[in-house]
């Protein structure tokens, strides 16, 4: 049945903004997202206006005729300890800028900002996959890797509001370039862009549906296009899958011998491949786990709350704050 007159309701939004796109959602007190509204992120090489425009955008849109009793902003860089400043992002143009007073003077409401991955790992320990467990590992699988560490309950963010950077832990010494300026980097051989150049190193030397899908052009290759090929069969891409799937249990073992958690939550865009990426890695999990076969070991599960959870993340936080 629907009323023909409208209450206007009381509501928290989260936003998260990545390198390639603003996220706002309205989301109610059990972590339901109810409606959402999305914005194209400006990129690096703009002037920080735009992108606080770009938010302010996607808030407007996504708020209606409701009022706003707080936002929380869930933000793809290094967030401080206090939660008040983004050090330095990969991808948007904040360098140690003040931004919850700014959003906050802005918008005339109280602001709360996190960092992407913390958020998400913050969601999935209040609503998703690791609500039932005392101690989780969240581990963000997108063109890199971020993640969060659940202890007792709460995420840990360390001395700095830095902890769960487990994208940049050397796993191979002289291993491939980062972006991050470091060698032999996690994030270089699980991840989307560790999926990509997998396949596409490997394309010519076995038939593959690969080359139709970009057209002969390998730099044209991206990470959707082998999830579809390893849909439909195709051999080189569920190689690379299990290459990337693999790497992520070795990462995992060594998550595990540092921090002993009852669970392990997959997320990010490359957790929607689902067994296909995490038999791999639950299979390296057991062959690298110090003492596998004299602990309970941790079972590898996919994030429940999905692309959203960064969003449900940040406006938890600020309902909470
Ligand atoms: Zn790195």
């Amino acid at each position: 049945m629907r009323h023909t007159v409208r209450v206007v309701e009381q509501i928290y939004v989260g936003i998260d903004i990545g390198g390639t796109k603003v996220l706002a959602g309205v989301v109610d007190d059990r972590g339901r997202v109810v409606r959402t509204a999305r914005r194209a992120t400006p990129g690096r090489r703009v002037d920080a206006a735009q992108v606080e425009e770009a938010l302010t955008q996607a808030l407007t849109e996504v708020t209606g005729a409701d009022t706003v009793l707080g936002v929380g902003l869930a933000a793809a860089g290094f967030v401080d300890a206090t939660g008040e400043r983004v050090m330095f992002a990969p991808h948007l143009p904040w360098v140690d800028t003040p931004v919850r007073s700014l959003l906050e003077q802005r918008w005339g409401v109280p602001v709360a900002l996190e960092n992407d991955a913390t958020a998400a790992a913050h969601a999935e320990a209040t609503y998703g996959a690791a609500r039932d467990v005392a101690d989780a590992i969240v581990v963000t699988m997108g063109t890199g890797i971020g993640g969060g560490v659940i202890l007792g309950h709460r995420v840990h963010r360390g001395w700095n509001g830095m902890a769960g950077e487990f994208g940049h832990m050397q796993v191979v010494p002289d291993g491939e370039v980062c972006e991050c300026g470091g060698r032999g980097c996690w994030e270089q051989y699980s991840s989307g862009n560790a999926l990509v150049r997998f396949a596409r190193d490997r394309l010519g030397s076995r038939p593959s549906i690969l080359e139709d899908l970009c057209g002969g052009n390998p730099a044209a290759l991206n990470g959707p296009m082998v999830t579809q090929a390893a849909e439909e069969g195709d051999l080189l891409a569920h190689e690379a899958f299990g290459h990337v799937g693999d790497w992520l249990g070795v990462g995992l073992a060594n998550l595990v011998a540092a921090f002993d958690p009852a669970c392990l939550v997959i997320g990010g865009g490359l957790s929607a491949a689902g067994d296909r990426l995490l038999e791999p890695a639950r299979t390296a999990l057991l062959r690298s786990l110090v003492g596998a076969g004299h602990r309970r070991v941790p079972p590898v599960v996919a994030a429940r709350l999905g692309p959203d959870a960064g969003l449900v993340g940040a406006a938890d936080l600020a309902r909470h704050r």
